[in-house]
């Protein structure tokens, strides 16, 4: 395997700092870079809480601490994003990834891996945009919350190089996670399965069958480790949205994936869940 020092994660959302904090806790130089300072400014607040957490719970020492946040900067430059591996969480939208991994590839060498964090796009169609050396386009789904949830699936595009994949395999088990190759299909695995955990519980509410903390309260106490509003809102109804619309698109319009009017009122509303204060749950901020 090639030596890998660096890490650059774009976009500093709820993925980005999650997988940044995991990058440098996992001892490799990261840069985290957005847009919007803004958006550094919470992930830098949330990685130095959850570390400060670990350090109270006798999981890592504060000299770890001081450790990790060395290696840890944060950029609204891009051109700061120079690294052996890009890891991109921007917004879920095919043209938006595409011209950033095109603007990276102009700036790193030929070698550096472009991996994304895509829960639903087509990694073929992601890296045949891709103008230099295709081949080494991977998906590399992390799942939320990514300092704490074992599972990324490893997804190759038709380009792909078996090396580029095995190469993000192997790092994800650096990173501590539990890798798993899946197809690239649209919403690979989990997110194709998850829609209907989503959908369903919506139609239910739609119809005033229950309520969302009924249903939420119901599922969890069948074992499900949250609820799928509670789950929404955790992951962003924005996020949570467009991944939907994304794989109604892919299958056709078929009715089983057709968007929800609830949820679709809530993002043009703002009411993104977690991270607005406001979703199907109110949170103190
Ligand atoms: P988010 O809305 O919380 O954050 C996205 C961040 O990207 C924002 O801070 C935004 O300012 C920044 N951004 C947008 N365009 C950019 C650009 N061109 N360059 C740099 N930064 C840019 O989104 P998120 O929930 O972190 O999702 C990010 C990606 O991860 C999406 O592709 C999503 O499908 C995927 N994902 C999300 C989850 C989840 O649970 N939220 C889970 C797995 C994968």
């Amino acid at each position: 395997m090639m030596m890998m020092h660096s890490i650059a994660v774009c976009g500093a959302g709820t993925m980005g700092a999650g997988i940044a904090q995991v990058a440098a806790s996992s001892g490799f130089n990261t840069v985290l870079f957005d847009i919007q300072q803004t958006g550094l400014d919470k992930a830098k607040a949330q990685i130095e809480r959850s570390l400060g957490i670990a350090v109270e719970k006798g999981r890592l020492t504060t000299a770890g601490r001081e450790d990790i946040l060395q290696r840890l900067s944060f950029t609204t430059v891009m051109e700061d994003c120079v690294a052996d591996v890009i890891i991109e969480a921007i917004v879920e939208r095919i043209t938006a990834k595409t011209a950033l991994f095109n603007q990276l590839a102009a700036i790193n060498t030929p070698d550096t891996i472009f991996a994304t964090n895509t829960s639903s796009l087509s990694v073929s169609d992601l890296s045949a945009a891709i103008a230099v050396n295709p081949t080494r386009v991977v998906g590399m789904h992390f799942f939320n919350p990514a300092h704490i949830m074992k599972l990324v699936e490893v997804i190759s595009g038709v380009q792909t190089a078996p090396e580029a994949a095995s190469f993000i395999y192997e790092l994800a088990l650096q990173l501590g996670k539990i890798p798993v190759r899946v197809k690239d299909a649209p919403g690979f695995i989990v997110n194709r399965v998850a829609r209907h955990y989503y959908l369903e519980a919506m139609h239910l509410a739609e119809q005033g069958l229950a309520d969302f903390s009924t249903i939420d309260q119901l599922l969890e106490s069948a074992g499900f480790k949250m609820g799928p509003f509670a789950l929404m809102d955790l992951i962003g109804n924005d996020v949570n949205l467009a991944v939907t619309q994304s794989l109604y698109n892919a299958f056709a319009q078929a009715p089983r994936f057709k968007p929800n009017i609830l949820q679709e009122q809530r993002v043009k509303d703002g009411k993104l869940g977690r991270k607005t204060g406001l979703g199907f749950y109110r949170y103190e901020q």
